[in-house]
Order: C-alpha cells, then structure tokens, then sequence
C-alpha cells in the first residue's frame, strides 16, 4: 500500500483512541473506569436540544454559509463583547466544527512549508500533529524548572526567522494549570513586538476554580482594532455547554485572515451541520446556569481527586486551577508513563492518558470530568496497584485480585 508521507508521519489521537478501547472492555463486562476521558458526562443545555429539534422538525436542513449561519455569528460576536469586551464584525467570526476545525483552517491559513509553531510543554495532544498536517514545524518550549509554565524569556528564545504563530492553551489541557497574567501578557506583548500570530485556545476558558476569572487575553493587546491585530481568540461549545458531538467551534480574528480560513473550509467541508449550529446558537443565547453548575461539579471533584492523590506518597500533583484534568507526576513509582498507563488498565481497569502524549513523562493525565465514584473509585484502584504498603488483594466486583506485580 502506498501512502503518502504526510499520512506516514500523522499519529492517531491517542485519547480518542482510549476512548475506543474503554467503550470496548465496557462491550465485554469488564468494570473500566475511565479517568482518560474529554467531556464532560452532563446534558446539553435544554435550549440547545430546542433550538437544534426546531430545525430538524422542519425538515428543512441544508447547506449553511462555509464560515457559519448568521444567527450563530450574532450569538458569538454578543458572546465575545460579554467575555472579552470587544466588538467584532461578522467578517472577524468564522465557526467551524469544533475548536479543533477552527484551529486546523487557522493553521492552514497561516503556515507556509517548515514555518514554526510554538507552544508550552505540556500540551494539547493535537498541536504537533495538526501543525504537521498544515505542512508546519511544531515547537514545544519545556520550562527549565520542569513546572507546567515556561517563562516568557524561555518562549522568546524558541522565536526564529521561521516562527509564525505561538499558541497558548490556559486553562490547560492536561494539566490544568490556568497561566500567570503575566505569562499572558507577556506572549502577547512578544507576539505583536515580533508580529507573530497568537492563537489563544480558550476551550476552557469557562470551566475555572477558585473564584478566579477567566483571563482575557485581550486586555494585553495594545493593537486595539481587531482588524489589525494578529490575536486569534479560538472558543467552541463543546466542554462549557458539554456538547461534545455537536462539533461546534470558533475563532475571532482580522476580516483578512478569516475570510481566508473561510475559503479553506469551503473547499475542505462546507458550513458545519446545520443542527449542529442552531444548537450552539440556542446554547449561547439561552438560560446560562448550566456552565456554572458544570463548573461547580468539576470543582468538587478536583478537590476530591487532589485530596486523594496528595496522599499517595511520592506521587507530586499541582493542583488544577481549571478544565478537568490533572497532571500528577507518578515517575517516583514508574519513568516510562506509557508502560505505567498499559499496567493501570491491564491489572485495574484503570483508563489514564500517558504524559508522553502531552510532552511530559513520568506524568499521566486523570480527568475528574466523569461521576465522583468514578473519580474516587480510580484513584483509590490507582493506589493499590502501585502502593506497597496497600493490602496484596482486592475485589474488582466478585474477581479476586492478587497484586504480583510490584
Ligand atoms: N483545544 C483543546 C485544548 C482541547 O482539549 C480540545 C478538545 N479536547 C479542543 C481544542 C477541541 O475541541 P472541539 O471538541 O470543539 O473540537
């Protein structure tokens, strides 16, 4: 078979597949607990079911425009003046299906053969691949101090003649950390000195603990007219309104660069499903309480779930500040985080995420997205597993385990 060296040198999602593997041992009885997950379990907002049933009871369900329906744009631009405080056009907002379609047309529109992408260690397991996709170099940037944050001074010595753009995940996926304003600041300020492109990925932006604030990027900018300005602000429906499958996402931007990415969509999609977008447009402009509530539930169950890594001896957690995920480093009990991830599922039915996809081994990423039992239940078969001290047998339902591997 011949493929081309693109496909060759393209690696599936490895998250998407535990979610394969999960759904699979689940198929055949086995009790997985699945700590691996991206979404969260609630509902989609009732006015989204709504407003997406109106559509799909007329019957009537066609192309849309390739950069989205009118109705969804006035939903997004009140969302950005509300959340970020700037007016854009209709021509500064292009939605895609899902964040992850948006930044893959920005990427596209952007990035000539070999042109760089910088990003923070760890992060998003999708950044590498898709800058790849888009014919870019990817460039993660580890901080020195081996924490969740470079600094900035670490950022600008990774920009070179090649650089083109710098994205910025806070809250971060996967671990959670919610960035300094002054890191943000301090990108911003680099990217519009060097006039860079800085993509910030906000699919998180919502789902902060602590009392904290969302961090608007926009406050940074001194280039005040969007259509000047090379920030690119990336937002999707998909985790704060729990609307995973209907793919649903966007980026505000300059007038020139979205109508590029619009072209890219066009030849490469169409408009996402039009369901899809009267759903986003009922969940934006409806009762806005279930973020909140998600929000409080994720809170709860981070607690929960750093309270209880914290006392596992050896295991280091930095506790998240947002999304829902947690990034805690095992390496004092095992380096190699893909071996440590395949002995959680084989011996406990335990589903994790190597930090190795995100960057960082010896980690591996928990979500707390699932119901509390889920979250204690995990950890608590996470500890056996690799605790000594723990007793030498447990139940997995009516199966005796003997731990023989330690
Ligand atoms: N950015 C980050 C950081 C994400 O974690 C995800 C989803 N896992 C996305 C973008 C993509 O979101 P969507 O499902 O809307 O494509």
């Amino acid at each position: 078979m011949s493929l081309s060296q693109l496909a060759r040198s393209v690696s599936e999602s490895p998250t998407l597949k535990l979610n394969e593997t999960a759904a699979l041992l689940r198929e055949k009885g086995e009790p997985v607990i699945h700590l691996g997950g991206g979404e969260p379990k609630s509902k989609a907002p009732v006015d989204a079911i709504v407003s997406c049933a109106s559509l799909l009871a007329t019957g009537d369900v066609k192309y849309t425009p390739a950069d989205g329906i009118p109705a969804l744009k006035k939903a997004i631009i009140r969302y950005t003046e509300e959340h970020y405080g700037r007016l854009a056009a209709a021509e500064n907002v292009i939605a895609s299906s899902g964040a992850k379609q948006a930044i893959m047309v920005l990427l596209h529109a952007i990035l000539d053969p070999k042109e760089e992408v910088i990003f923070p260690v760890p992060f998003w397991v999708s950044y590498p691949e898709m800058i790849k996709l888009a014919g870019g170099v990817p460039v993660p940037v580890a901080a020195r101090d081996g924490g969740f944050q470079p600094s900035v001074e670490e950022i600008a010595e990774a920009v070179g003649s090649y650089t083109k753009a710098i994205i910025l995940n806070s809250p971060n996926n996967p671990s959670g950390v919610v960035y300094s304003e002054e890191f943000v600041a301090g990108v911003v300020e680099l990217c519009e000195k060097r006039s860079l492109y800085l993509i910030m990925d906000d699919t998180y932006n919502r789902l902060i603990f602590d009392g904290r604030a969302p961090t608007n990027c926009y406050r940074f900018s001194k280039v005040h007219n969007l259509d000047s300005s090379k920030l690119v602000v990336v937002n999707c429906v998909s985790k704060m309104y729990a609307m995973t499958g209907f793919r649903i996402g966007w980026a505000i931007g300059n007038k020139e660069l979205i109508r590029a990415m619009a072209n890219i969509q066009s030849q490469e999609t169409s408009g996402p499903a039009a369901p899809s977008q009267w759903a986003a447009v009922g969940a934006l402009n409806g009762v806005q309480s279930s973020i909140e509530s998600l929000r409080l539930t994720l809170e709860n169950n981070r607690n929960v779930m750093v309270n209880r890594l914290s006392a596992m001896e050896g295991v280091k957690v930095t506790k998240p500040g947002g999304t829902f995920y947690c990034f805690p480093d095992f390496s004092a009990y095992e380096k190699d985080s893909q071996k440590l991830s395949r002995l959680l599922l084989e011996k406990v039915r335990v589903v994790t995420v190597p930090g190795r996809e995100f960057g960082m081994e010896g980690h591996l990423r928990l979500s707390y997205c699932g119901a509390m039992r889920e979250v204690i239940e995990g950890i608590e078969r996470i500890r056996w597993a690799l605790d000594p001290s723990a007793p030498n047998e447990m139940f997995l339902g009516d199966r005796k385990l003997v731990r023989d591997w330690l």
